[in-house]
């Protein structure tokens, strides 16, 4: 018995109804301490819960990307006027746009930032004024402002191999591969991600994020992700097997940060943004998320406008209480003086993430959407099997107290 061993699956979006479609991970939940995990509200801010198992006002994380006059990115604003005037020989458009963000992420990555983003569908002018909010990758030193699952490794002195394409970090390296489509499928990360369960260490990170694509792509009840529900089934048994053939009876945790719901309303809030009478950037600074919209207007009279105009849609308010009750409750305007949530199957579309293809279902609901939620399974000699739902955060205490470490 391994005890001190273990593997971490990261399932992108693995619905708790999956898994009766998941004929091999029924049979091991059979030994596991399993159940349905609640989410909090935001899309970075389940990732926070998970690795230092506190509530995002504690943890800093709410969303992946925020918009600042001080950007690291202020620099691309001379290259803009040149970008925008190419773009208007259409076949360029694309590829110019690519170029564009390959820049943004080299500067980001050579100041030593781990974490590479591609926001197809913002305006260009507003490019030098957006921050990412993830700078050092989740294992590293410094990824948050409190202490994290992987600093409790450190302190214990547990090697770690962790794995999320298509960053491969250790305790000492950081691997990058291209991020390129031919290597942007689980089915390349299990290759390459069996081949790290060979090497000697103690903690095995892994993520995998087929059946988020597929669920956005082609929806809940689509042929392609019915396929993918049974090749995650397999693509987790290969790697128990290969993990408990090294390590027996090493412990196994696979998790995931929300579920998915299917899309049944379209609201294109650019439209609405567009047809106010103010102009952005000289009145007010704005991201739209597929489920949010986020402003940080520069006067007054913006700031009525749009408080007006969005009112008038189906959206939900984050007021003051709102944002006390989902832990967002910063001390400062970073994600927004504005803030507008949509409710659960509302899309906004198009969003800074997509303006090409509406996806068919979405995640960043409120908690208490029950499609938002996710699952987990562990299988551990220190806990006993049976159902328990558990909120995202909870896991980190889970994880902890196998190490035997203090949280
Ligand atoms: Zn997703």
């Amino acid at each position: 018995m391994e005890n001190n061993k273990f593997l971490i699956i990261f399932i992108d979006a693995l619905r708790f109804d999956y898994l009766q479609k998941m004929p091999r991970l029924k049979k091991t939940i059979k030994q596991a301490r399993y159940g349905k995990t609640t989410v909090e509200l935001g899309f970075a801010s389940r990732m926070g819960a998970f690795f230092t198992g506190r509530k995002p006002v504690e943890h800093g994380f709410f969303t992946l990307f925020y918009c600042t006059k001080n950007s690291d990115f202020k620099w691309i604003k001379a290259f803009i006027p040149f970008v925008k005037m190419l773009s208007s020989f259409k076949p360029l458009e694309k590829l110019l746009k690519y170029i564009t963000f390959a820049l943004m992420n080299l500067a980001s990555f050579v100041k030593g930032h781990h974490y590479f983003f591609y926001l197809k569908g913002a305006p260009l002018d507003l490019l030098p004024f957006i921050e990412i909010v993830i700078k050092k990758h989740y294992c590293e030193k410094g990824a948050f402002p409190v202490p994290t699952l992987f600093d409790a490794f450190r302190k214990k002195k547990l090697k770690f191999h962790f794995y999320m394409w298509p960053f491969y970090l250790t305790n000492k390296k950081v691997h990058v591969e291209l991020p390129v489509s031919k290597f942007n499928s689980d089915q390349h990360r299990l290759r390459r991600f069996k081949k790290i369960l060979k090497k000697d260490g103690d903690v095995f990170f892994a993520q995998f994020f087929n059946l988020d694509t597929a669920g956005h792509a082609f929806g809940i009840k689509s042929k392609q992700l019915q396929e993918e529900i049974k090749f995650t089934d397999k693509l987790i048994d290969d790697l128990k097997n290969d993990f408990w053939s090294k390590h027996p009876g090493g412990n196994i945790l696979i998790w995931t940060d929300h579920g998915m719901t299917p899309i049944k309303k379209i609201l294109n809030v650019q439209k609405k943004i567009d047809k106010m009478k103010l102009v952005p950037i000289k009145d007010y600074l704005y991201f739209i998320d597929a489920t949010m919209v986020r402003v940080w207007p520069k006067n007054k009279k913006a700031e009525k406008v749009i408080l007006k105009e969005l009112r008038k849609t189906n959206l939900v308010e984050l007021t003051p209480a709102l944002r006390k009750k989902y832990d967002i409750d910063y001390s400062n305007e970073k994600y927004g003086k504005i803030i507008f949530q949509a409710p659960s199957g509302t899309l906004l579309f198009p969003n800074f993430f997509e303006c090409h293809h509406s996806p068919k279902a979405m995640h960043g609901y409120f908690p208490e959407t029950p499609t938002e939620k996710g699952a987990y399974v562990l299988i551990s000699p220190k806990y006993s099997p049976g159902y328990q739902e558990k909120k995202t955060r909870d896991l980190y205490k889970l994880v902890l107290d196998i190490f035997d470490v203090d949280y």
